[in-house]
């Protein structure tokens, strides 16, 4: 299916009609914040974590040009070897080129949004190379042809029932019916058809989670181990990640790495955090390419978004927020979803295509609250709302209502006549203490009845309260 930014009204009405997308939504974002409110609970210093984290990754925004030359000297003394695109194009003729210069064909891949988000696989695909993606989620959404619905459960759109019988269809084997350990099994047979791809792989693709100023590493975090494979089994390795990932060094990389665990599946620490320092030492004549992707983050850096490049992909935004839980990820229609897709998609893709984004959220909080590097999501949501406003991309009947509201809301006697009078139209209109359809915003009523209003307007309310009569 073939979604889009722009999709995003038309896509979301779908997934709320969509009831194996509603049960899979159901069952998986509460698990996801239960497991990080009992991560942060067990950790009393998780705020202070949370404020060494953010300033951190201030201190690289400040100085990331510093931090990246530092990185790409270690690198080079390393061996290895960096690469800069300046979009995601670039980006794709670099990898294609470095696999066809290791006259790679089989090509296995360990997790990474960034790849996504060049559509890395495509380009390769394109050329005749076979691209095998080695985390589970990952592999779930290649073989069914789908994208990531969330940042880090890929596939948590699907249930275990689709996942089974997506298997069958694929591996050619007999649909795994329920049981207490059919998950179990559905992992065995991924790793059996993977193990395969492993050791025919030629290169490794992989992303990196952070990229260490200091000794020229970069860190893969995962929880089945797959990028060690992916890493150690070929002779070449291609990182491809964004210039804002970088740390200054190994301590601030542990503060990172504490954080991102706990705020994205609760646990203490991700199962396999891998360095990575250089080619591969099992092999003659090994490479280590890092390929740095901008795609408007240098731009971002100097707009008031900037803040959202402090982003780790935890995920905690999406999996407290109301809409994404209602909605799904690939309702948002690109590669991230949820509040930072939100403010990132803009960013990234441009305001006119992706206008509706920053108004999926009611703006309740939660995201920011969660943010482990204090990103002021609901701020930026904002930013968004009154840019796409200023720049005249909301519909002509919205920008009607918002100027006449200004205007009344500047007239606080007129404001308060037409207030009253608007108080009684709706009571003139309502049945039973409800509206089923409001003139003029008739879209508010299009799904659910509008409430009358009960008592008079909030400032006479105001006045009448205790303590408030000569206010
Ligand atoms: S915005 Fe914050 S909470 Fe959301 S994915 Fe990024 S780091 Fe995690």
């Amino acid at each position: 299916m073939n979604r889009t930014v722009q999709g995003f009204p038309e896509q979301a009405k779908t997934a709320l009609k969509n009831e194996a997308l509603q049960k899979a939504m159901g069952s998986t974002s509460g698990e996801f914040r239960e497991k990080r409110a009992k991560a942060v609970q067990a950790l009393p210093e998780f705020d202070e974590l949370c404020e060494a984290a953010t300033d951190i990754k201030k201190r690289v925004l400040d100085n990331l040009d510093y931090y990246l030359e530092q990185f790409e000297t270690n690198v080079k003394r390393n061996g290895g070897q960096v690469h800069y695109a300046r979009d995601g194009a670039r980006a794709q003729e670099i990898v294609v080129a470095l696999c066809q210069k290791h006259e790679a064909t089989k090509v296995t891949k360990s997790k990474s949004m960034v790849t996504e988000e060049i559509e890395l696989n495509h380009a390769l695909e394109a050329v005749g190379i076979e691209v095998t993606e080695t985390d589970l989620g990952e592999y779930i959404i290649q073989i069914a042809g789908e994208t990531p619905s969330h940042i880090i459960g890929p596939a948590l759109h699907m249930s275990e029932d689709e996942i089974a019988e997506l298997f069958s269809d694929v591996h050619g084997t007999d649909k795994l019916e329920a049981s207490d350990d059919r998950g179990a099994k559905l992992v065995r047979e991924a790793r059996g058809v993977l193990r395969d791809k492993f050791f025919a792989s030629e290169l490794c693709i992989s992303g990196a989670n952070f990229l260490v100023a200091e000794t020229g590493s970069i860190a893969i975090v995962t929880n089945e181990g797959n990028a060690d494979l992916c890493r150690l089994i070929p002779k070449h390795h291609i990182a491809v990640t964004g210039i804002e990932k970088i740390v200054p060094n190994l301590e601030d990389l542990g503060a990172m790495l504490r954080v991102l665990a706990r705020s994205a599946t609760g646990q203490a620490m991700t199962s396999y955090v891998t360095l990575v320092s250089g080619p591969n030492d099992l092999y003659q004549d090994p490479s280590f390419h890092v390929v740095l992707v901008d795609g408007k983050r240098s731009q971002a850096l100097a707009e008031e978004t900037r803040e959202m490049l402090r982003c780790i992909r935890c995920g905690a935004c999406m999996n407290h927020c109301p809409v994404y839980g209602a909605v799904g990820g690939h309702a948002y229609g690109w590669v991230y979803p949820g509040p930072i897709g939100a403010i990132l998609s803009p960013s990234f893709l441009g305001l006119d295509s992706a206008r509706h984004l920053p108004h999926a959220s009611t703006l309740c909080g939660a995201c920011g609250d969660v943010c482990p590097v204090r990103i002021p999501i609901p701020e930026l949501l904002r930013h968004w709302r009154e840019e796409t406003y200023r720049q005249a991309l909301t519909p002509v009947k919205e920008r009607t209502i918002i100027r006449l509201w200004a205007w009344l809301a500047a007239r606080p006697t007129i404001y308060g006549l037409v207030m009253r009078a608007g108080i009684h139209a709706l009571k003139l209109l309502s049945k039973k203490g409800l509206i089923r359809r409001l003139p003029l915003v008739h879209e508010w009523t299009m799904h659910k009845d509008f409430p009358a209003p009960e008592g008079g307007k909030f400032t006479e309310l105001w006045r009448k309260s205790e303590g408030h009569d000569n206010e």
